[in-house]
């Protein structure tokens, strides 16, 4: 294990598992539609490369870049497109592929933001979802894991960049981001 993880909270083989599953459910839900596949970018690149591969149907995959967090572990609240999609989605079935939700205010934003261009239909799977309560809430139709209120890393997610390649998710020591331990 990484010297600067307190606890892993799912190992590599517990992922891929889970992530078997949601692709089966995934594949009996849109049988017969054209799905797109909405990855956001930097954090659920392999979580999306890896459902893509366990969901049996011909899909699209495409990515959007919002920026909602600095270097820092709080969300900023501001939102910003970085990247944008390659096309319209108005013929499409949209499944937003979501790392992590915390305030679920990048989410909420996303929602809005792709409910305006009117795509077939709009649902969200994400990977992570932390306990805690919200502001907003937007209804996750595929969701992983559910995870104590903790700042973690691996499997596409970073602090300050570092850390996407872990295979597994764990718990950053908050020493390594100048927090204090619990
Ligand atoms: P929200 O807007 O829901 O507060 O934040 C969502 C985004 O914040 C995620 O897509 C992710 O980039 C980042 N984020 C939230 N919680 C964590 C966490 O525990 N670890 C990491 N690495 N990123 C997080």
């Amino acid at each position: 294990m990484h010297e600067d993880i307190a606890e892993v909270l799912f190992t590599e083989k517990q992922i891929q598992e889970r992530i078997q599953e949601l692709g089966r459910q995934i594949t009996e839900d849109y049988r017969g539609k054209n799905v797109l596949l909405l990855g956001t970018l930097k954090g659920a690149v392999p979580f999306i490369a890896d459902l893509a591969r366990a969901i049996e149907l011909p899909l699209e995959i495409d990515y959007m870049a919002i920026s909602s967090y600095g270097n820092s572990t709080q969300s900023s609240g501001i939102v910003r497109i970085v990247k944008d999609l390659e096309g319209p989605i108005d013929n499409k079935h949209v499944l937003i592929i979501e790392d992590i939700i915390d305030s679920g205010l990048t989410l909420a934003y996303l929602v809005d933001m792709l409910k305006r261009r009117n795509p077939l239909s709009l649902r969200i799977c994400a990977l992570l979802d932390k306990e805690r309560p919200r502001a907003k809430t937007v209804p996750v139709d595929y969701l992983g894991f559910s995870i104590p209120d903790k700042f973690v890393v691996g499997y596409g997610l970073d602090y300050a960049q570092y850390y996407r390649n872990l295979p597994y998710i764990g718990i950053l020591k908050p020493s390594v981001y100048g927090g204090t331990e619990e």
